[in-house]
């Protein structure tokens, strides 16, 4: 089995949560397989294919996972971003529209230094709010957005598109048409 048919056997589709009308999809049971969990860290940095990155971003929570094990194979620092009032220390913020209202990200102002090389990664892309927000956090601390990952792409919505910039440098181990 390729990596994509591994990672979808198990994805867990779960009906109206959290509310009507979405299927949620629930990675969870990927973390009750180490070997797949470590073939999935190995796929983004074969996938990154030499690109040069000197810091990997996630956004919290779900982002952590992987992108904690995708820091840790490259070998470089990892740079948690948080939804507003979690992160202790002094922080920069960037707003995001939502379906309904607002929410705002953040992450420590001394987190990454000007001009280093970031991997924004998050568990799944759906409209593309939440990795615009988290791209605009980066470039606010001087930094480049070199690729964004995912484990999930939800192609329908279209979120690629809000992410023109930087559609070439995107990664997604999974795309539901
Ligand atoms: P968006 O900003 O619309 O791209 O939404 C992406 C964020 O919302 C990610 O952090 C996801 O974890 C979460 N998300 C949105 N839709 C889903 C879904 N159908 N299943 C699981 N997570 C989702």
């Amino acid at each position: 089995m390729t990596i994509e048919q591994q990672i979808k056997a198990v994805i867990r589709d779960v009906n109206d949560f959290p509310k009507p009308g979405i299927v949620f999809k629930d990675i969870t049971p990927i973390l009750k397989h180490p070997g797949l969990c470590n073939d999935i860290a190995e796929e983004y940095v074969k996938r990154l294919n030499g690109v040069k990155i000197d810091e990997v971003a996630a956004i919290e929570s779900r982002g952590f996972l992987f992108g904690m094990m995708i820091a840790h194979k490259l070998n470089v620092p990892f740079v948690p971003i948080r939804k507003k009032g979690k992160l202790p220390y002094k922080t920069i913020e960037q707003a995001y529209n939502l379906e309904y209202g607002q929410a705002t990200l953040e992450v420590h102002a001394d987190a990454i230094e000007e001009g280093k090389i970031v991997l924004i990664h998050d568990d799944l892309l759906a409209t593309g709010g939440t990795i615009d927000a988290a791209a605009k956090l980066i470039e606010k601390l001087g930094a480049k957005v070199g690729a964004i990952s995912f484990l999930v792409e939800l192609d329908f919505l279209k979120g690629r598109e809000r992410l023109l910039p930087h559609s070439d440098r995107i990664i997604s181990l999974v795309n539901y048409q």
